[in-house]
């Protein structure tokens, strides 16, 4: 009797416990799975999709990676202009790709990974490029800003939080992290202030130089899991940061001065006349060397780390007007579509695109200040046409004109 009762109970189908052994059952179509199973379970899946994570890199191979020239071609359906940049970030980013791979093929010919520094006016698109390589990559991508950042023991955060963010993109996947791009931006903002070293301490700049440069040399890193700042009861992770490349943007206001005096300086003598003439002052910017990072309060360990150095255009006028509609995801697509999903087919007159671009060179507002123009010129649309029977929306010069004198324009400048 009681074997027979035995044979009618539910039994797991994994472990042949019968219900009265185990928590509960969980009933499938052809068997049972108890609590414990279950949860067995659920960790050899964690387990194999974390082997599978650190595997992952491991599996990069080289025929399937986006070659430079796809990378540039890729950042141009995103990037007006700012070739020069295009071309240094999709060699580094491919270069990285082949470290990583020739790592794991254990060549004893060890490539060195090459960190890059892009130097451009604030609004030329450093992030933007930064953000769409993210989109293309195989590997954790991050963006951290240099501002927060301040010396150990001073109001802020501290340098290792940078890698923070990486290791939370890699879900915590150490191997996976290590081999990852940071993004590092605003890093003038920790230049020394001046081209001497300062007597007095100086939170924000060499120290955090100092701290900085521990991570681009690659050196072993206690980053603190949930970023902030470092206390003595937080579990650190060490990160390894040899196979990490970083790239730096930031927009060394100023700069072309100390570019100007090393020309100046340079052009003296039996060449000067011809050298001068030579010189497009109107854009200093790509005339650019590591002694003028140094003049402008970078410490030199710190270029030294940072071998590629490349420069962003200031966007003229050609560049602003291609801005609005050229990219795959341009501000007036954008609009389009917004439209569009209201069943409203959204066009512009030709003048309109003009008159924004006069209006952001007008205010001085640059790429930024086209998004705010054409938001304030629809802003009265948006709100009514979703409302209304229409099929189709011109935006004529003169309802532009109209809509941008009315909102108190000088707001804008503050965007
Ligand atoms: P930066 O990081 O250099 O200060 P961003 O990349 O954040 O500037 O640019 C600000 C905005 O201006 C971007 O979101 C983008 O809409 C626009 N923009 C700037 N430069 C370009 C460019 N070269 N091509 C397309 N859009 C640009």
């Amino acid at each position: 009797m009681a074997t027979d009762s035995k044979r009618n109970k539910n039994r797991c189908s994994f472990c042949g416990r019968s219900e009265d052994e185990v928590g509960f059952l969980i009933t499938g179509m052809n068997g049972f799975i108890c609590d414990s199973c279950a949860t067995q379970a659920y960790e050899i899946v964690q387990d194999a999709l974390g082997r599978n994570k650190q595997g992952a890199a491991a599996k990069l191979n080289l025929a399937e990676l986006p070659k430079p020239q796809a990378i540039k071609a890729f950042l141009d359906q995103y990037v007006i202009g700012q070739d020069d940049a295009k071309r240094y970030l999709s060699v580094s980013v491919y270069n990285h790709y082949k470290r990583l791979l020739q790592q794991d093929k254990g060549d004893d010919v060890e490539i060195e990974k090459s960190n890059i520094i892009m130097v451009g006016s604030t609004g030329t698109g450093k992030t933007l490029l930064a953000r769409t390589i993210a989109k293309l990559l195989h590997v954790p991508f991050t963006i951290v800003d240099a501002t927060v950042l301040t010396e150990a023991g001073y109001v802020g955060e501290d340098i290792e939080s940078i890698l923070t963010r990486l290791l939370q993109v890699a879900d915590y996947n150490v191997a996976e992290a290590e081999r990852g791009i940071v993004f590092i931006d605003e890093i003038d903002k920790i230049a020394r202030k001046g081209d001497n070293p300062s007597i007095t301490r100086d939170v924000s700049g060499e120290g955090v130089q100092q701290g900085l440069l521990k991570l681009l040399e690659g050196s072993v890193v206690n980053v603190p899991p949930q970023g902030g700042r470092k206390h003595p009861e937080q579990k650190m992770i060490p990160v390894n940061t040899k196979n990490i490349l970083f790239i730096c943007g930031g927009a060394f206001d100023g700069i072309e001065k100390k570019i100007a005096q090393r020309l100046n300086a340079h052009v003296v003598g039996y060449n000067a006349v011809r050298h001068a003439a030579t010189i497009d002052k109107n854009n200093l910017m790509q005339y650019i060397a590591p002694q003028d990072l140094k003049a402008f309060g970078l410490i030199p360990e710190i270029i030294g780390r940072l071998p590629v150095l490349t420069y962003l255009n200031p966007l003229d006028r050609t560049a602003l007007r291609a801005i609005l509609t050229e990219p795959k995801n341009s501000i007036i697509k954008q609009y389009v579509k917004l439209f569009e999903m209201d069943g409203v087919k959204l066009t512009f007159e030709e003048a309109v695109y003009e008159y924004v671009v006069d209006k952001a060179i007008e205010y001085k507002l640059g790429a930024r200040g086209l998004r705010s123009i054409v938001e304030t010129i629809m802003m009265d649309a948006m709100f009514e046409v979703p409302s209304e029977q229409k099929d189709s929306l011109v935006v004529t010069l003169d309802y532009a004109k109209q809509q941008l004198e009315k909102a108190n324009v000088a707001r804008l400048q503050n965007a």
